[in-house]
């Protein structure tokens, strides 16, 4: 049996235990929320080629006062046949190429037209509202890192490098499995001594939103010979089993021998953490298998704080830990002797910073301490309690 972890060593086993995903192909339609599996160079210049920034008249650039004449004009995506001569101006648009021999644009706010000529009321100088080619990304330069996490911005930039794919990470396949012969379906009238499973659902929701994808999700009846078998199948289709409840030492806890048999080797049991002391965690090659605890909200909580990160790893995600930050807490919070705390907290923000207001009881089978909340605050181990105003760390949800 292994010791007790602390929160940050646990995490660093889980991390220590991933090696990345191969990678994929990808259309950039398709490629929202997915992670570079290699560096993306720019293929072309962007802009593609020199090109206004305004509405107005494509000139020379040079003083106030001149009168020029409306040779042509160029509008985005139909350039000016002609070059621009002396004492000439063509019109332009927003986004059209600036044509062969301007320097220069002038606003169509800054000039004075009329019977085929403009009068410039302003001097313009070399440059101004044009946009050189180049200027937003470079052909050849890497635009986007290995490791990045595609948002909307950076499938923008992904467009503007060229390419029609992406090679990404392959999502991670996930199996949940929730053990308890207690669980029945959502929705399904309670007999006695019967619960809704609700961690099938939130285990599901919490891996798809770290980017997985769930190959089967099932409950799991209270007895050696459904556990072994439902493990063993997951083992057969998933890159991480994701377990909950079974992992305390009742009598009906089977998923440890299970996964002995199995050939699972554990990593961890027992996280010095509250709520989530249970926690399991171990390793077929490099499969991953996480024992949460069946209480919904330690299983929430420790998925967010083992799983997620290891699911980021899988896809080559850079920091898969969340950042931490700095808060004052609204209501004292109790201390736990040697369990560190991790509260769902809502953030507010207040003229000096956040503040983390602990959303209503703190019992690990209390599921509406978790809707709403923004964060977990971290209350370090040890005696007496942290006052309203204390700061604690915070790492969001
Ligand atoms: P266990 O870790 O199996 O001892 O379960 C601890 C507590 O969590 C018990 O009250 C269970 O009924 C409850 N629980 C276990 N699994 C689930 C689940 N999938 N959904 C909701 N509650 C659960
Ligand atoms: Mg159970």
């Amino acid at each position: 049996m292994t010791v007790p972890l602390k929160i940050s060593e646990a995490r660093e086993r889980v991390l220590a235990a991933v090696s990345p995903l191969p990678s994929e192909p990808v259309a950039l339609a398709n490629a929202l929320d997915r992670v570079l599996a290699a560096e993306l160079a720019a293929t072309t210049d962007v802009p593609h080629f020199d090109n206004s920034a305004m509405d107005g008249f494509a000139v020379a650039p040079g003083p106030s006062r001149r009168l020029l004449r409306i040779a042509g004009e160029s509008r985005a995506g139909l350039p000016a046949t002609a070059p621009l001569g002396p004492g000439e101006a063509i019109r332009i648009s927003t986004g059209a190429a600036l044509p062969l021999g301007a320097g220069a644009v002038v606003r169509v706010e800054d000039v004075v037209e009329n019977d085929g000529r403009i009068v410039l009321e302003v001097p313009v100088a070399p440059g101004e509202n044009v946009r050189r080619a180049g200027e937003d990304l470079r052909a050849g330069t890497v635009v986007l890192r290995r490791g990045t996490t595609l948002g909307p911005a950076e499938l923008a930039v992904a467009v503007g490098a060229g390419v029609a794919k992406v090679d990404v990470a392959r999502r991670p396949r996930v199996a949940v499995l929730c053990t308890g012969d207690e669980l029945r379906e959502p929705g399904v009238p309670l007999g006695p001594g019967e619960i809704h499973n609700s961690n099938q659902i939130v285990l599901a929701a919490l891996a798809r939103k770290a980017g997985a994808e769930v190959v089967e999700a099932r409950a799991v009846p209270d007895d050696r010979d459904s556990t072994e078998r439902a493990f063993a199948d997951a083992l057969q289709r998933a890159d991480v089993v994701i377990a909950s409840g079974g992992v305390s030492v009742g009598p009906h806890d089977h998923v440890k021998p299970a996964l002995a048999e199995l050939g699972v080797e554990e990593s961890f049991w027992r996280v010095l953490l509250q709520p989530g002391g249970p926690t399991w965690f171990g390793t077929r090659g490099s499969q991953l298998v996480f024992g949460l605890p069946g209480n919904p909200v330690s299983s929430h909580v420790t998925f967010v704080l083992f799983a997620r990160p290891a699911l980021l790893a899988l896809q080559g995600v850079k920091q898969p830990l969340p950042p931490r930050g700095d808060a004052t807490l609204s209501e004292p919070i109790v201390r736990r002797d040697r369990r560190e705390r991790a509260i769902p907290v809502r953030l507010e923000g207040t003229d000096t910073g956040f503040r983390a207001v602990p959303l209503g009881l703190q019992g690990s089978h209390i599921t509406s301490s978790l809707s709403g909340a923004a964060a977990l605050a971290f209350v370090p181990p040890g005696e007496g309690a942290i006052d309203a105003g204390g700061h604690v760390e915070v790492e969001p949800l």
